[in-house]
């Protein structure tokens, strides 16, 4: 039998060299600069991006101060319809962002789309632009009249990880385009094509020129020129917490306020009255979700000792047996997304064993055959780990698991949060006594009892608590985070009276 043919896409076709997405149109970038954006899978160049400055920043930033007035003040009943039109397109062309997904990310391709289901945050805030309200304040005489009212920002800043793009370039930006703000995206440099087609669609659902814009380049350049461009007002950052601290000096300089989402080093707390059964498999595929590139993957695993040997010789069957290859094959497991990531995690590999930490499975590169084009490495599971070690404390950002055995809760709870980082964190046992106690003193920003991760959930806010970050994407009142509140105070009563003790 055949070998089922290799989905392709034309990316020049959809998505031009050189240019950015601003004011409605491709335009091209102020340098003939490029970055090649390649398929981490074959080292394939799929396109040559805009290298953007500080010159396309500022082009971008002032096209959408310009077009601000006119998105504040349209009826917002209609600015819902259209972001839920925009969100219609997405899902129209789930297939291209789905393909573009695994091409510049690497992530298995399933086919289908809704562009990575990301296109659902659109109308989940759309929904929201017609229900923004403010209150009637009480007020000590009857001619006086006040209240607050809600308006937006301005041009928000959305700076974006290269792990999920179109997700997290959403996550920030719908909320801020349904409180009536305009947009200015910088996507990462090893995965702005999802993010560049999906703004390039806004103009055919009907959102007015310069609402949404779109800069390419590096972090370094194109990023740093965002939060410190006078015009912008407010600043969306998702990435490292090395990153996230550069952009806050950023706004600090510019005295706007920012919504950081860094990483994480989540906790998986397994009791031993937990079932095994859902336990094991759980933790197994989502070690390997996305190449364990997952900002609130649940890399630690903090089991009771009685059944950690259980744990260990489940996952570890499961691990050795998932299949790794490129996107284009029957795999479960892709790439990680650069070389850089891939000495990155082979480092922590050797560093586990150094630390005397104990390799159950995997801790290698993947080499030889489809292998050596790509950056490949083997699912990995080390026991034995102290909560000290630097593969325990540090984001490795790959599919490396630790696990670290406990006696009683209390201990359980201190390794759970003996990390600077708080983003997720799960418990697992069918005592519902001690799951609340423990689910209460736990540091991070969402837990899980039974399961792991917010899938089945609509609005379920999530962001982090300690150096995870701060603020809140996907939750209800996520948009408040994108409006500021204006006191007004009317009075109506004649001249002359006194004012403030009255
Ligand atoms: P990164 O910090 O290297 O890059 C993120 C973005 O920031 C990119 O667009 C990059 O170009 C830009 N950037 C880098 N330096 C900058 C600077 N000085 N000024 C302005 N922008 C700059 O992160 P990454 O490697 O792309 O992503 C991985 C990290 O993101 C991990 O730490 C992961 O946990 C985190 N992450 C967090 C979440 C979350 O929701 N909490 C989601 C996804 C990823």
């Amino acid at each position: 039998m055949a070998a089922p043919a290799i989905p392709s896409l034309d990316v020049p076709a959809l998505i031009p060299a050189n240019s950015h997405y601003i004011g409605g149109q491709w335009v091209r970038g102020s340098t003939d600069e490029t970055i090649d954006v390649i398929n981490p899978a074959t080292r394939e160049v799929l396109q040559r991006v805009a290298r953007g400055r500080e010159a396309d920043i500022d082009l971008a930033v002032r096209t959408a101060h310009a077009a601000f007035p006119q998105w504040r003040d349209m009826n917002p009943t209609t600015r819902g319809n259209l972001l839920r039109k925009w969100a219609d397109l997405l899902n129209q062309h789930g297939h291209e962002l789905s393909l573009l997904g695994s091409l510049e990310v690497g992530r298995p391709f399933r086919g289908g789309g809704g562009g990575e289901g990301a296109a659902g945050r659109l109308p989940y805030y759309a929904s929201q632009a017609d229900k923004i309200t403010g209150d009637t304040l009480p007020v000590t005489r009857p001619d006086v009249l006040a209240f607050t009212l809600r308006e937006p920002f301005g041009v928000c800043g959305v700076i974006v990880p290269w792990n999920g793009p179109l997700g997290m370039m959403l996550n920030g930006g719908a909320a801020a385009l349904a409180a009536g703000n305009t947009i200015v995206v910088k996507p990462a440099e090893d995965a702005p094509l999802a993010c560049l087609l999906a703004i390039s669609l806004a103009k055919e659902a009907g959102i007015p020129d310069g609402v949404v814009n779109i800069v390419s380049g590096y972090g370094p350049e194109a990023g740093a020129a965002l939060p410190v461009h006078p015009l912008v007002r407010h600043m969306s950052f998702t990435g490292s917490p090395e990153s996230g601290q550069k952009v806050m000096e950023g706004c600090a300089k510019n005295l706007i306020p920012l919504h950081l989402e860094l990483g994480g080093k989540s906790p998986q707390i397994i009791l031993k009255d937990a079932d095994l059964s859902k336990v094991i498999p759980l933790i197994s595929s989502n070690i390997i979700a996305n190449t364990g590139q997952i900002c609130y993957a649940g890399t630690r695993i903090v089991v009771e000792d009685s059944v950690r040997p259980l744990v260990v010789e489940g996952v570890a069957e499961r691990l050795e047996k998932v299949r790794v290859g490129p996107w284009y094959e029957d795999v479960q497991m892709g790439p990680l997304i650069n070389e850089k990531q891939e000495n990155r995690v082979v480092t922590y590999m050797n560093l586990g064993q150094e630390e005397g930490a104990k390799l159950v499975t995997g801790g290698h590169k993947l080499s030889g055959d489809v292998y050596d084009r790509g950056f490949f490495v083997e699912p990995t599971l080390f026991d034995e780990v102290k909560s000290d070690m630097r593969i325990a404390q540090e984001e490795i950002f790959g599919p490396v698991l630790s696990v670290m055995g406990f006696t009683d809760a209390e201990e359980a709870i201190e390794i759970a949060n003996g990390t600077k980082y708080g983003l997720a964190a799960s418990v697992w046992t069918n005592d519902i006594r001690r799951a609340q106690m423990i689910v209460r003193k736990l540091q991070a920003g969402q837990v899980y009892v039974n399961t792991y991760g917010h899938s089945g959930v609509i609005g379920a806010p999530f962001g982090g608590y300690k150096n995870s970050g701060f603020g809140r994407t996907g939750g209800f009142d996520t948009i408040m985070q994108y409006l500021q509140v204006k006191s007004v105070i009317m009075d109506a009563g004649e001249g002359g009276r006194g004012r403030g003790g009255e």
